[in-house]
């Protein structure tokens, strides 16, 4: 797999479609029998996935299986959740005791590490020896908003590798410059990012929006610059990516990315189902069979908005869904399946960005 690739599936069921896409890239070739595996979920606080902070068991028990059946057994999962909660609580409420039973998976962690000082080229970090020892790392974020850095995502969750004295220490600096630079410490030897349903506004969960899809490449500069699109900000809004990018841990080009999408039929299968402060959002929503891929993509964008002070002077309401297939109706409407409306915003599914250039142009 190169650098320049990023592979998204859509559907609802994450263990098969992890194991879909890594059949298609075939890590297997990149590993060698010998190698530490290293698998970092997020695990920031000790809540299930369904609330939008952590990742997806199911993710993790694909990855597990797949390598398993390519007869690698050498794995471990590492973590440390932040500052001030039990990462032991996090691994147990999360899901993640019944995995390492399970599958004779060891869980570590890192809170209870010694560390070692890596110099990023810039700056010195502490980080943890464990993860410093794995040779392949297989980061698994979830893709979120957050209320500092506004976005969180591959480069961030690696602060999960740091001792909480150093986390300290990040937040000191002002927490974009060590961030960015620990994408430079920390390779990641594959990135696999659930954006099932990431939070809209806090990394520690509460307002879950469905987006129902995986994203895995390598280069966490350009996975972050994607992922950062899809809940609305570009790349130039989030300053680690481009602290991370200056000090050359990856590229920001999505130009000349090599996207590849698998099961875009998947897309119509799951419904949004509004909840938390997506609730308030949805007021100015008109949805008809909307797919949870676009239907996210609109409510992060709607939340930009409304951070912005925009939201609440937005005249009309927004159309989307397959039920407008094919309406000619004078209003706005989201997505491909709404083209033949007197406004529309393209993408199947359409991005936040797209609709927040958009939308902010019609108040
Ligand atoms: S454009 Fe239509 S089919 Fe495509 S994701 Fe949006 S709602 Fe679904």
């Amino acid at each position: 797999m190169n650098k320049n690739e990023l592979h998204i599936i859509y559907g609802n069921n994450p263990l098969n479609m992890v194991k879909e896409v890594l059949s298609t890239i075939k890590i297997e070739n990149e590993i060698k029998p010998e190698m530490l595996i290293g698998i970092k979920p997020n695990l920031v606080v000790a809540k299930p996935a369904c609330e939008g902070a952590t990742t997806h068991p199911e993710i993790v028990e694909g990855v597990i299986q797949y390598l398993k059946e390519k007869g690698f057994n050498n794995i471990i999962i590492l973590e440390s959740s932040w500052v001030g909660e039990s990462t032991a609580m996090a691994y147990k409420v999360c899901g993640y005791e019944d995995i390492s039973k399970r599958y004779n998976i060891p869980l570590f962690d890192l809170k209870k590490d010694s560390y070692e000082i890596r110099n990023s080229g810039t700056m010195d970090l502490k980080v943890c020896k464990k993860a410093l020892e794995v040779d392949y790392l297989i980061n698994m974020p979830v893709l979120k908003a957050h209320c500092q850095t506004l976005f969180t995502c591959s480069i961030k969750n690696l602060k999960g590798c740091v001792p909480d004295s150093e986390k300290r220490r990040f937040h000191s600096l002002g927490i974009h410059k060590p961030i960015g630079n620990l994408a430079k410490v920390l390779k990641c030897g594959l990135i696999i990012v659930d954006a099932i349903c990431g939070d809209l506004t806090f990394e520690e969960g509460g307002n879950p929006v469905q987006m129902d899809r995986l994203i895995i490449g390598k280069d966490p500069v350009l996975v972050d610059t994607y992922g950062a699109s899809l809940i609305g900000y570009s790349k130039d809004d989030i300053e680690y990516i481009g602290i991370a990018e200056k000090i050359g841990a990856g590229s920001s080009d999505i130009e000349h990315a090599d996207i590849h999408e698998y099961n875009s039929s998947l897309k119509s299968k799951s419904k949004f189902i509004p909840s938390g402060k997506s609730k308030r959002l949805s007021e100015k929503v008109i949805a008809k069979d909307a797919c949870s891929a676009c239907y996210g993509s609109l409510i992060h964008a709607l939340q930009r908005l409304d951070e912005k002070g925009l939201f609440e002077k937005m005249k009309s309401s927004v159309y989307i869904g397959q039920g407008f297939r094919g309406k000619s109706i004078d209003a706005i409407g989201i997505g491909n399946c709404t083209c033949k409306f007197s406004k529309n915003v393209k993408g199947c599914p359409a991005s936040a960005k797209d609709i927040i250039e958009f939308l902010e142009k019609q108040i």
